[in-house]
């Protein structure tokens, strides 16, 4: 049976077109033979609404997407952090499905709960503050309609607050809370999670409420363009470099 690709923490941005290139190689290369391929947040590095279209590498990126999807491949969005206002318009051109932003999707008989993982990072209590803050659907509309050119400059200034924030935590607030992780698998009762955001490519056993549960955690791109490669038998982390 095909398989399903998971990727996530991409982080594309102009400033570094080898990352753009392995993006294409991957979407006309392993992706090309996947059922689905799941990309499950910060797929950009910075998203101000979908007028970003208007620029090369986001319609470059969707036209390859659609190529993809044109070829047989199922395609689904999640938003991550860096791109929480990625939209409808974004994912009808790349010919594919927005999810919301915790979905359990059956894969090859299992269950499986399907992420960004940020939601899960409880004990950085300013960044949950500031998602719940962003996440308002009326706030998120109401600056959607802002000029292009503001939004820019709030990103620019949310990137320059978030780093100045994340230099003073210690490493283990910024990964997830254990307690989070337990509550997300209870409440969809699932026994396998899937996520990114953190940075920490894993496979973690627990145990919630008696049952066997499993926790994937995607890699980022900056070394190497990772996936994780999901199959009626097997869950394998991929992968090939990124050219320097
Ligand atoms: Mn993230």
């Amino acid at each position: 049976m095909a398989p399903t690709l998971f990727i996530s923490d991409l982080h594309l941005s102009k400033d570094r077109p080898a990352l753009v290139q392995a993006f294409h190689a991957f979407t006309h290369g392993p992706a090309r033979d996947a059922a689905a391929l799941y990309v499950i947040g910060d797929l950009f590095d910075t998203w101000v609404g979908d007028d970003q279209l208007r620029q090369a590498l986001p319609t470059g990126v969707a036209a390859s997407f659609a190529d993809l999807a044109a070829s047989g491949t199922r395609i689904y969005f999640q938003r991550g952090n860096r791109d929480f206002v990625l939209g409808e318009r974004f994912a009808r051109a790349s010919g594919g499905t927005l999810l919301a932003d915790e979905v359990v999707h059956d894969l090859y008989g299992t269950p499986t709960l399907i992420m960004h993982g940020d939601q899960l990072c409880t004990d950085d209590v300013d960044y949950q503050r500031f998602r719940a803050y962003w996440r308002d659907p009326v706030r998120q509309r109401r600056t959607l309609a802002l000029p292009y050119f503001v939004r820019q400059g709030l990103a620019i200034l949310f990137r320059a607050m978030s780093r100045r924030a994340t230099a003073d935590k210690p490493p283990v607030i910024m990964d997830v809370n254990a307690d989070a992780v337990a509550a997300a698998m209870r409440v969809h009762r699932v026994s396998r999670m899937i996520h990114g955001h953190t940075h920490r490519p894993a496979r973690h056993e627990l145990v919630v409420d008696g049952r066997k549960c499993e926790r994937y955690v995607l890699a980022d791109w900056y070394k190497a363009a990772s996936y994780l490669r999901v199959d009626s038998d097997s869950v394998t982390p991929s992968g090939f470099e990124v050219a320097a």
